[in-house]
Formats: structure tokens, C-alpha cells, sequence
């Protein structure tokens, strides 16, 4: 199944009202590249604003509770979440997961689901994992444990992101990635059968301008998630004139 390239920016706590126009600039720029996905997940005070700035611009949250509502003081449901205007969430990010486990973000993914939200999983190893090389190892046993049962009804991705690679502006080599974008197709295609060939998986961790082009190229890799490029469309859409 050939897919478009799908290139997600993850705002993480960054942004207020004045940032909008980046947001406005980023969804006119992205129109202009039609073979690629583009989504932003943004501050969750953002997302109300944001739709509404760019209606039909997918538009995403970074996290999301696993029950619909309740006694969870400061958190969001998934329905909350889509009342607002978002289409996608990320769960499982490595910032999250220093404070929750691979069942919670499996469980978040699927609330995610049952109430039409995309869904963007990540997984990645610790820099520890990587140089004793454990890293297929862990990020197939972070993958099996937290990606839903079902791959629908929502559109499910999965995102190879070394923690260590995250903000450092140090990335893995291509070989690298391919070799852990290649088991994680592996890890989707078996698990989900035929229907895994619809999960995208993407790289993210210090994903620029300069370098996207030949992580676009690795083999098994649909895309990225990016983080601190992704907050100014002069960065951001370089990447995504990349993937095009
Ligand atoms: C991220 O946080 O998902 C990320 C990839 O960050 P950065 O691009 O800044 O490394």
C-alpha cells in the first residue's frame, strides 16, 4: 500500500495566541505539497483557537486520558479533546513516559480510538539501550505492549523516537533507523496482519531541514515527527517539502 509521507509537528509546552499566525503560515504552506500529510499537535490551550483559525487543518493533542471523564484533575478525555477540534493525538511520548507505562499509553490509544481520534504511538530507546545495543529489543517490546488491539477505526501511526535523539540535535544513522523502522514494520505487519499496512511509521528526534531528506529516504519510513522544528513554518516546511 503506498501512503503519502506524514509529517507531524509536536508543539510540546510551547505557544500562546500570538503564535496562531505560525499556525496559519504552516497550514498555507503545507496546502502546497498534496503528496504529504501534515498535522500539528499543539498545547492543549491551542487546539480550540487553532481549528478555528485553520478550519480543516488537522489540527492534534500530546496526550490524552484513558478514561472519558472523572476525578483526574488537570487531565483531558478523548471526547473533550475532539469537542475542541482535534482529529489526532499523540500518546507514549518519551516525556510522558517517564511518569506511565506502556499498558496506560495502550489504554490511552484506544480511548483515543473509541472516540475518533487519530492516533500517533510513539517508542524509543534510552541511550543506555542504545549503547549496550538493546535498542530493536526495546523499542519492539515498548511497540508490542503499547499499540492497541485494533489498528481502526481511526488511522493509527507509529513513531520511532530515541530518546536520546530527542532535542539533542543528535540523530541515529540512516542504517540505523532503517534497521528499527524495518522490525517495527515487521513487528505492525505480523501483528495486525493485513490491515498493518495502513500503520505509518515515522522518525522522530532532531528532524531539520537539513536532514530530513535522507531520513525521507530510509526504507520502512513514512514520515516524522518533529518537535522543535516544527514551531516556525521557516523550519517546518523545509521538512515538509522533503517528504513531497
Ligand atoms: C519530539 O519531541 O517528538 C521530537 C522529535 O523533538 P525534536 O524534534 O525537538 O527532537
Amino acid at each position: 500500500m503506498i501512503q503519502n509521507k506524514y509529517v507531524v509537528g509536536n508543539w510540546k509546552m510551547n505557544g500562546v495566541g500570538a503564535h496562531l499566525e505560525e499556525v496559519r503560515a504552516i497550514a498555507g504552506g503545507a496546502a502546497r505539497y498534496r503528496g504529504v500529510d501534515v498535522a500539528l499537535c499543539l498545547p492543549a490551550t491551542l487546539i480550540h483557537r487553532a481549528a478555528d483559525v485553520v478550519p480543516g487543518f488537522p489540527v492534534g493533542a500530546q496526550d490524552v486520558h484513558f478514561e472519558p471523564h472523572g476525578a483526574h484533575t488537570g487531565c483531558l478525555g478523548a471526547a473533550m479533546l475532539v469537542d475542541a477540534g482535534a482529529v489526532l493525538t499523540i500518546v507514549g511520548h518519551s516525556e510522558r513516559r517517564e511518569r506511565e507505562r506502556s499498558a496506560e499509553v495502550r489504554a490511552k490509544a484506544e480511548a483515543a480510538q473509541a472516540a475518533g481520534l487519530d492516533v500517533i504511538v510513539c517508542v524509543g530507546e534510552s541511550l543506555e539501550a542504545h549503547e549496550a545495543g538493546a535498542t530493536i529489543e526495546t523499542v519492539c517490546r515498548l511497540a508490542n505492549k503499547s499499540l492497541p488491539e485494533q489498528v481502526g477505526p481511526t488511522r493509527l501511526t507509529l513513531s520511532y523516537e530515541p530518546v536520546w535523539a530527542i532535542g539533542s540535535g543528535s540523530t541515529p544513522s540512516p542504517k540505523e533507523i532503517g534497521w528499527v523502522a524495518g522490525a517495527l514494520r515487521d513487528l505492525v505487519d505480523k501483528r495486525f496482519g493485513g490491515q498493518g499496512a495502513g500503520v505509518r511509521i515515522l522518525y522522530g528526534g532532531s528532524v531539520n531541514g537539513s536532514n530530513a531528506a535522507e531520513i525521507f529516504a530510509v526504507p520502512n519510513v513514512d514520515g516524522a515527527l518533529v518537535g522543535g522544528a516544527s514551531l516556525r513554518a521557516i523550519d517546518f516546511l523545509p521538512i515538509v517539502a522533503a517528504a513531497a
